[in-house]
C-alpha cells in the first residue's frame, strides 16, 4: 500500500506546510501520470528523499553562464503546488550565486567541496560564450571551464532556459553564446543533458524533470531536441490554438486596435506558433493562468532551437522563421490535415 510509505515523522512534516496525506498521495499520482512512473515508484522515490538526512540528500548545484537570472526567479516565484516546493525546499542545492546566503571564497569553497565528491545533479542556467572566453568569467576562472569541470563529475545536466539549452538571446549577441550540449560535446565530455528549453524555463518543467531523475536516477525519455518528450515535440501551438478557427477562415488581424479583430489569428504579426513544439496551450504559465497566445502576444518558439536570432524582429513577420511559416501556409501546409 503506498499510504503505508508515508512515514508518521512524514506526515507530521508536511501537515506543518499545511499539506495533508491526501493532498500528498494526490499530487503524486497527478505527477507520476505526467512523468510516466508508477504512482507507487514515484510516491516511494518522493517519500525516501525526503527522509533522507541533508548529508545523503541529492545535490543540487546550479550554475549560471551568460543569464538574466529569470529562470532562477521563475523556479523561486513557484507558488502552486506546495507540495513541489517542499520538495525543492528539501532538495539539497548547495551552490546557486543568484540566491545563496554565502559569497565569495566561502561560496566558492562550497562549489569546490561539491564538485571535489561528485553525483550531484547539475543544473546550467546562461549560455557560454564560443566567441571569446573573456565575455563571462566568475570565481576567477571562463564560464566555459566551470561548465566542462562540474559537468564532468554529474551525474546528469540539466540545461534550464533557451540561453542553456540552444544559446538563446546571447547566441545573437558579440559573444556567441552556445548551449551546454555543443560545449560538452567540444570538450569531449559525455554526460546526459535534458534541455529544458523556453524562455524563462517553465517550473513545472524543470521540477517534473528533478523530480523524474531523482525517483528513477535517470534523465527522461527526450525528443529528437534533447528535451523531455513529456512535454515538449508533440503537438505544435498552432495546432491546439484557440486562435486557429480564425486561422482557418483566413482572418488574421491587422490592427491591434481594432476590437472586432481581438481573437484573430496572429500569425501576420510574426507569430511562430507553428513551428514550436511545447505544451504552453495545455500547461499555460503562471500557474495555469493564461499563457502568451491568450494574453495578446505572439508565440515567439521559445523553446526552440532557432530562439531568438532567427525570431527576431519578434513583432512582424519579417524574420526568417517567419517567411518560412508564411511558405509554409502558401504550400497549405497549415492546414489541420496536413499537420
Ligand atoms: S532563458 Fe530567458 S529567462 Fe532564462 S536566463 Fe535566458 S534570457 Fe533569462
Ligand atoms: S499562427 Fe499563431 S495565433 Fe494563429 S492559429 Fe497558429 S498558433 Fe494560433
Ligand atoms: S507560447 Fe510560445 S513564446 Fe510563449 S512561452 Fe510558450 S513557447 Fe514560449
Amino acid at each position: 500500500m503506498k499510504e503505508d510509505i508515508l512515514s508518521d515523522k512524514l506526515l507530521n512534516e508536511l501537515e506543518i506546510y499545511g499539506v495533508s496525506r491526501r493532498d500528498f498521495l494526490k499530487y503524486c499520482a497527478t505527477t507520476a501520470a505526467i512523468l510516466g512512473i508508477s504512482e507507487l515508484e514515484f510516491t516511494s522515490g518522493i517519500a525516501y528523499a525526503l527522509e533522507k538526512p541533508t548529508s545523503g540528500k541529492p545535490a543540487v548545484l546550479w550554475i549560471e553562464g551568460q543569464a538574466c537570472a529569470g529562470c532562477t526567479i521563475a523556479l523561486t516565484q513557484v507558488s502552486y503546488p506546495p507540495i513541489a516546493s517542499i520538495i525543492l525546499d528539501k532538495i539539497s542545492v548547495r551552490y546557486d550565486h543568484t540566491i545563496m546566503a554565502a559569497a565569495g571564497h566561502l561560496a566558492e569553497k562550497v562549489y569546490e567541496d561539491t564538485v571535489k565528491q561528485g553525483g550531484y545533479i547539475l543544473i546550467v542556467e546562461g549560455a557560454t560564450p564560443s566567441a571569446d572566453d573573456r565575455f563571462h568569467m566568475g570565481g576567477g576562472m571562463p564560464f566555459r571551464k566551470r561548465l566542462e569541470e562540474s559537468a564532468r563529475n554529474s551525474t546528469a545536466v540539466l540545461a534550464v532556459g533557451a540561453c542553456s539549452a540552444y544559446g538563446g538571446i546571447p547566441r545573437a549577441c558579440p559573444s556567441k553564446g552556445i548551449g551546454v550540449s555543443e560545449v560538452l560535446n567540444k570538450a569531449k565530455i559525455n554526460k546526459p543533458v535534458v534541455n529544458i528549453s523556453t524562455c524563462p524555463v517553465h517550473p513545472d518543467h524543470l521540477i517534473g524533470t528533478i523530480l523524474y531523475v531523482l525517483v528513477t536516477g535517470k534523465v527522461p525519455e527526450l525528443d529528437s531536441k534533447g528535451r523531455p518528450a513529456m512535454y515538449f515535440g508533440e503537438v505544435s501551438m498552432h495546432d491546439n490554438c484557440r486562435r486557429r478557427a480564425h486561422f482557418d477562415a483566413g482572418e488574421f488581424l491587422k490592427d491591434w486596435n481594432d476590437p472586432k479583430q481581438k481573437n484573430w489569428c496572429l500569425l501576420e504579426k510574426g507569430c511562430k506558433g507553428p513551428v514550436s513544439y511545447i505544451d504552453c496551450t495545455v500547461r499555460r504559465w503562471n500557474e495555469g493562468i493564461s499563457f502568451c497566445l491568450d494574453c495578446g502576444g505572439l508565440c515567439q518558439a521559445c523553446g526552440e532551437p532557432v530562439f531568438y536570432d532567427k525570431v527576431t524582429p519578434l513583432y512582424t513577420a519579417e524574420s526568417e522563421i517567419s517567411q518560412k511559416i508564411l511558405a509554409m501556409r502558401e504550400a497549405g501546409l497549415l492546414m489541420k490535415e496536413n499537420s
